[in-house]
C-alpha cells in the first residue's frame, strides 16, 4: 500500500476531478453519489447508493478519519507503530500495542498458518532489500543475490512474533513487519463497518480497483470491473451484491524492469525474489476485504500450479488468476459468475477440482 507519491498539482487536479464527479454523477439518479479521498497513497472511491448528498458527503468525510489513522499506524516506512515495533524487534525488545492494533496483528498470523506462510507479513526486511519501502519506486539493479540468500536463510517470519497481554515481541530480529498485503482491506472493512453504523446500506469503498461493496445499485447489482494486466482496459466484470470483497494482486502494481526482466513487489518468501509464473490474481468472497487481501496475495505466490491447493485452505470458491502465458485460470464459480470484456476472449482453464 501507500505506493504512490503524487505532486501538488495532481493532488489538486484529483481534488478538482472529484468535484466535478461528484456533482456529475449524482445527476443520472438523485440518491447516487461518487466521492472520492486521497489517502493510503492511493485515490479511493467512494459510490453510495439511495442517501442524500449531505449524507454521503458526511460519511465520507467519517471514512477519511478511519483512512487517516490506519495508514498513520500501519504505514511501513514512515514513522508508525509498525516502524517503532520493528525497531524494538532488531533491538530485541518487546513493544506495548494497544488491544485494537493487536486484531490485524492476529488476523495476519491466522492468514499467515492458512497460507502455508506464502502470505507473511514477517518478510519486511526483503521488501526494503528490494527498494520498495520508498515513495519512488526502484529501477534496479536487483540487490546482490548472496544479500537475499542469506536474509531469506534467516527465516523471517511473523509466525516469530509472540504477542503477551499488550506486549509484542519477536525471537527473531530479522523480523520486520510490513502489512502492506493486508493494511488496504483492513482498511475497507473498517471503513464499511463506519458507513454501516452511519446507516449506509448501499455502497462500495473502492482502492483502485481492490473493493468491498454492500447492498445493491437499487434495482441491479454493482458492476465490478478487474482490470487486464498487460493492458490499460478491463479484463472481464462480475456483479456483486449483498456483501463482497474483490481484490486483485497484481505484478503491474508496482514494479520495475531491469535487462528486460520484471521485478515487482510481491515476494516468495521462500526464494525472497519476486514470485514468478502470475500476472494478476482476482479473489471474490463475502469473507472480509482484509481476508481478501491477503489471500490474493498468497495466491499470486502459489502460483499457477499451487494456487488450488492454497485456495482449499483458505477455503476460497471465486479466484481468478492469469498466468504469465496470459491464460486465464478459474474456479468453476467463478467461471460462472465472470464475463469477459476483451475481445477476442482469451485463453481460459477451468479448474477440474475447484
Ligand atoms: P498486494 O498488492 O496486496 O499483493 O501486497 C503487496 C505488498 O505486500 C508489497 O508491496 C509488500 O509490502 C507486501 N508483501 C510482498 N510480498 C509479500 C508476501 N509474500 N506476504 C505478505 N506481504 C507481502
Ligand atoms: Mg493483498
Amino acid at each position: 500500500m501507500l505506493a504512490r507519491t503524487l505532486t501538488a498539482a495532481t493532488i489538486s487536479l484529483l481534488v478538482c476531478a472529484a468535484v466535478l464527479v461528484t456533482s456529475s454523477c449524482s445527476r443520472p439518479r438523485e440518491s447516487e453519489f461518487h466521492e472520492q479521498i486521497l489517502a493510503l497513497g492511493t485515490l479511493i472511491d467512494i459510490n453510495f447508493y439511495g442517501i442524500s448528498a449531505e449524507k454521503a458527503h458526511a460519511a465520507t468525510g467519517e471514512v477519511r478519519a478511519v483512512l487517516e489513522d490506519i495508514n498513520n499506524t500501519w504505514h511501513a516506512w514512515q514513522p508508525s507503530l509498525v516502524t517503532r515495533i520493528n525497531a524494538h524487534i532488531r533491538a530485541g525488545q518487546a513493544s506495548e500495542v494497544p488491544a485494537p492494533r493487536l486484531e490485524l496483528i492476529r488476523k495476519s498470523i491466522t492468514m499467515t498458518k492458512l497460507s502455508n506462510g506464502l502470505f507473511d507479513p514477517g518478510i519486511g526486511a526483503l521488501s526494503e532489500l528490494w527498494g520498495f519501502h520508498s515513495d519512488t519506486l526502484p529501477s534496479g539493479p536487483p540487490p546482490d543475490r548472496k544479500k537475499i540468500m542469506a536474509l531469506v536463510a534467516k527465516k523471517p517470519s511473523i509466525l516469530r512474533l509472540h504477542i503477551e497481554g499488550s506486549k509484542v515481541w519477536s525471537d527473531n530480529p530479522a523480523t520486520q513487519l510490513d502489512f502492506g498485503a493486508i493494511a488496504k482491506g483492513y482498511a475497507i472493512d473498517q471503513s464499511i463497518a463506519r458507513l454501516r453504523a452511519l446507516g449506509v446500506k448501499n455502497a462500495i469503498v473502492n482502492a483502485g480497483g481492490d473493493l468491498r461493496a454492500i447492498g445493491r445499485h437499487g434495482d441491479r447489482p454493482w458492476r465490478i470491473g478487474i482490470r487486464d494486466p498487460r493492458g490499460a482496459g478491463v479484463l472481464a466484470s462480475v456483479n456483486a451484491e449483498g456483501d463482497q470483497s474483490i481484490f486483485t494482486s497484481g505484478d503491474y502494481e508496482r514494479f520495475y524492469d531491469y535487462h528486460n526482466k520484471r521485478y515487482h513487489h510481491i515476494i516468495d518468501p521462500r526464494t525472497g525474489y519476486p514470485a514468478r509464473g502470475t500476472r494478476s490474481v482476482t479473489v471474490v468472497t463475502e469473507k472480509s476485504a482484509a481476508t481478501a487481501d491477503a489471500a490474493a496475495t498468497a495466491l499470486f505466490v502459489a502460483g499457477p500450479r499451487d494456487w488450488q491447493n492454497i485456495a482449499r485452505a483458505l477455503n476460497l470458491d471465486r479466484i481468478m488468476l492469469v498466468d504469465s502465458d496470459n491464460t486465464v485460470h478459474l474456479t468453476k464459480k467463478m467461471a460462472s459468475i465472470v464475463h469477459f470484456e476483451l475481445e477476442p476472449p482469451p485463453k481460459i482453464t477451468i479448474s477440474d477440482q475447484l
